[in-house]
């Protein structure tokens, strides 16, 4: 049909997904269709929760180019319930009330703003979880 690159990459960008492995069942993302624990093939697509909890964190006060407007932020590893780490931005906290241990979950936000343009990049961030449910 044509539309498969696309809808994968963005089934990536606005939701975790990622593969699961036939042979040994470990959960792998980002997707890169061989197992890292096993070497097998790994292409059957799993959806993750994006719940996960900050395994480790840091505050950026010196951006990459493009990045200037939204610091100082916080990146994170986080660590997802299904048992990957994943890098990505923390949002909706103060840099110094995120926490190592602290539970995560993921939204869709607003990345980047190229202003000449005015072309908006989305994607995922993860914002603390206020309830538990
Ligand atoms: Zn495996």
């Amino acid at each position: 049909m044509g539309i498969a690159p696309n809808w994968r990459l963005r089934k990536q960008r606005y939701a975790l997904v990622g593969e699961v492995c036939p042979e040994c069942g470990n959960k792998i993302f980002p997707p890169r269709d061989v197992c890292p624990h096993c070497s097998e093939d790994a292409r059957v697509p799993f959806q993750f929760s994006g719940r996960g909890e900050i395994f480790s964190h840091t505050t950026i006060y010196s951006p990459p180019a493009g990045f200037e407007e939204y610091t100082p932020y916080t990146v994170a590893l986080v660590k997802l319930e299904e048992g990957p780490i994943v890098t990505a931005q923390i949002t909706d906290v103060e840099p110094e009330n995120v926490q190592i241990g602290q539970k995560v979950e993921m939204v869709t936000r607003k990345i980047r703003e190229d202003g000449a343009e005015g072309l908006i990049t989305y994607g995922y961030k993860f914002r603390p979880v206020l309830k538990v449910a």
